[in-house]
């Protein structure tokens, strides 16, 4: 899966693509390349192997495979989520999100801002917690859409869903979750939880990028984004990117099966990465609640380290970290998610976010434990 000495922990930006993944699409390279629209055989086999996957995405997360949208990745997902809310009820011109989400949500509220939607960014406590009472006094009568984000990339905090959807569907709100980080790390069930819209990402199980899918309850009114072909039931038009589709399904089996596996092995690599650092490094913190979390998330802050420097001496040894979500990285500007939560910008700068995965191995975590101290010893010398 990975280069030789690569120790990859950043899961949370992307996962390797599995190889049952990458077996299960070649055949859609080769000669199953029909459009899953044509009339003929090729086509119609293809249309199959496409309402499998589906299937499969289906199970994941407890629903039924006619809920289930292919789109182009989170983005989309969460972007066609927030949208067809306000399409379908035009005089409801308010959204409310949180100050921690991916910039999928936040941007996409900014962009509403400016056509002069009204948003309600929620704060959450220094724990990262969502206080879930504050959505209670935030929805108004003219709230379109709750758009919430299930489990966070930088911290791997997780909201209450459950409560949220609860308010949500009391108050007769529709409400849209970003869950593509819990795929395989925590169960997802959108009957239990009560969901309304839900977006994931491929590329955050194990299989390609550039395709996700959007869970559109039955009943919910929905209002495409991407309009052209009939493909997707006309609710997102565009050649099918069959290849993709189909390794998304394998891998969505793939996460189904292994969550209790992932919990636990990678819960417990995670926590010795955890204990380890905060243990024998001076002037290190965890960022976020020890729990509820991914098992697979930890962030940390060390001191007034800058996390570039530490990324760059990292990388030079082989390991793969980031600082805060992949998609700010290269900007000295410091997490949005850490800032929300009250952490002042000089240890928002001085954070690491290290993410394991299916293919971390006890000897990654070795590797990394054994060579951080002296890049932060360097980093700290005057
Ligand atoms: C990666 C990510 C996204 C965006 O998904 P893409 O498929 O990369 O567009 C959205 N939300 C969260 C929480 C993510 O981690």
């Amino acid at each position: 899966m990975s280069p030789a000495n690569l120790y990859y922990f950043d899961n949370n930006a992307t996962t390797p693509v599995a190889p049952e993944v990458v077996e299960a699409m070649l055949p859609f390279l080769t000669e199953k390349w029909a459009n899953a629209s044509s009339p003929y055989r090729i086509g119609r086999e293809v249309a199959k192997h496409i309402e499998t996957a589906r299937e499969r995405v289906a199970a994941l997360i407890n629903a039924d495979p006619e809920e289930v949208v292919f789109t182009s990745g989170g983005t989309e997902s969460i972007n066609a989520a927030v949208q067809s809310a306000l399409l379908v009820e035009p005089r409801k011109r308010h959204v409310v999100t949180t100050a921690v989400e991916h910039s999928a949500t936040l941007r996409f509220c900014e962009s509403l801002e400016k056509r002069g939607y009204e948003v309600t960014v929620l704060p959450v406590g220094t724990d990262g917690l969502l206080d879930a009472s504050l959505l209670e006094q935030a929805i108004r009568p003219d709230t379109a859409i709750v758009s919430i984000m299930w489990a966070n990339n930088e911290t791997g905090v997780v909201f209450p869903v459950k409560e949220i959807a609860d308010i949500c569907r009391q108050k007769a709100v529709p409400f849209h979750t970003d869950a593509v980080q819990t795929p395989g790390k925590i169960a997802l069930d959108v009957q239990t939880v009560g969901v309304d819209l839900l977006s994931l990402s491929a590329h955050k199980l194990y299989a390609p990028k550039g395709v996700g899918a959007l869970y559109i309850r039955r009943g919910t009114k929905y209002w495409p984004y991407v309009i052209g072909g009939q493909q997707e039931d006309g609710r997102r038009g565009g050649t099918e990117s069959v290849a993709n589709i189909i390794g998304f399904g394998v891998a969505a089996s793939l996460a189904h099966s292994k969550v209790d596996d992932v919990t636990r092995r990678v819960g417990a690599m995670r926590d010795r990465l955890e204990n380890t650092i905060l243990n024998t490094i001076p002037n290190t913190r965890r960022n976020g609640a020890e729990a509820p979390r991914l098992p697979n998330t930890s962030n940390i802050s060390f001191g007034s380290i800058e996390a570039e420097g530490m990324i760059v001496m990292l990388d030079n040894i082989g390991v793969c970290v980031s600082s805060g979500s992949a998609c700010t990285t290269g900007s000295l500007a410091p997490s949005h998610v850490l800032t929300a939560m009250g952490i002042n910008a000089d240890r928002a700068r001085a954070s690491l976010r290290f993410s394991l995965g299916l293919y971390t191995t006890e000897a990654d975590v070795d590797y990394l434990v054994a060579n951080l101290p002296g890049i932060i010893s360097r980093l700290s010398a005057p």
